[in-house]
């Protein structure tokens, strides 16, 4: 099976939209997302959950106040102040590390799982579809990440799939190593402005230190045609190519607007022309790569 990352070096760069335009286009495939600290994809593939998991990354401790002596000494262990004078564990603070534990002398001390977030298998009009949610302040985006995946790669194995897409998360955090790692070939989608050109030569660079092909497709290229040169130069400097290029055009918005991938809201429209050859082409380089 073969696993095509798509990210931008930074958020807002339209790799949403590109993914769920490629998951409309593709065939035999699994799509999952993996821009859990930001997931949207769902917006566009209105997915129908037929699975849901608990995402559990850490533990929370607390503390049984019919066994505690008042020593303090885990309060004075803590490094994360997440104890009060009142011995009682602030579980916003807690980082589940385990040393109030440690240092407890009577066991008044518990530590218990503390829910991250959710894991969702799901159905859509195009593809099966592996997502997830994760908490509002909740941290390991990169184990989440890697659990996503592997379920997607699971969906993709009991259905007989022979293509993971995956919406990987922007920049080049770890929760954007644990989304590419080990994956057959990547997208790297950029828009033609300063930030963007310095923020794609990052992504690449993940790629290319991960021996991982990878491809660049440069959106609302026509924004600016100066940078998108510049892109391009870049490109053909580091022997990348440049799969493709989207122009701007108002129907890629309505198409959000409408919750419905572009290529699906508008099939006839020459944004959905250009999209089609550009999964062509990305489906030619797949085919050409040996994982
Ligand atoms: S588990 Fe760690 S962070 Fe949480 S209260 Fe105990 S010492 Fe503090
Ligand atoms: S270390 Fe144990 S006994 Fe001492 S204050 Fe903390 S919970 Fe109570």
């Amino acid at each position: 099976m073969k696993e095509l990352v798509i990210v931008s070096g930074k958020g807002g760069t339209g790799k949403t939209s590109l993914t769920a335009a490629f998951a409309a286009l593709a065939a035999n495939h699994v799509v999952s997302d993996c821009d859990v600290d930001a997931p949207n994809l769902h917006l566009l593939l209105a997915p129908q959950v037929e699975k849901t998991e608990d995402f559990i990354a850490s533990k929370v401790a607390s503390i049984d106040p019919e066994l505690c002596t008042e020593c303090y000494a885990c309060k004075e262990s803590c490094r994360f102040d997440a104890i009060s004078e009142e011995l009682i564990v602030d579980p916003i603070l807690c980082e589940g590390c385990g040393v109030c534990k440690l240092v407890c002398p009577v066991d008044a001390v518990t530590l218990t799982d503390s829910l991250s977030g959710y894991i969702y298998t799901s159905a859509t009009e195009y593809c099966p579809m592996a997502h997830a949610l994760l908490l509002p302040g909740e941290a390991n985006s990169g184990k989440l990440v890697a659990r996503v995946r592997q379920l997607a790669k699971e969906l993709a194995k009991e259905k007989g799939k022979d293509l993971l897409l995956v919406d990987g998360p922007p920049g080049i955090a770890c929760s954007t190593i644990a989304a590419i790692s080990g994956a057959s070939a990547g997208i790297v989608v950029v828009e033609p402005t300063v930030p963007a050109i310095h923020d794609m030569e990052r992504a690449l660079q993940l790629f290319v230190h991960f021996q991982i092909p990878v491809m660049v497709v440069i959106n609302k290229f026509d924004l600016n045609l100066q940078k998108t040169k510049g892109v391009e130069a870049y490109c053909a400097e580091h022997g990348v190519e440049v799969i493709g290029r989207v122009p701007f055009d108002d129907v890629m918005i309505q198409a959000v607007v409408a919750g419905k991938p572009v290529v699906v809201y508008a099939p006839k429209h020459k944004l959905t022309q250009a999209l089609r050859g550009i999964w062509e082409k990305i489906e030619e380089r797949l085919a050409h790569h040996d994982s």
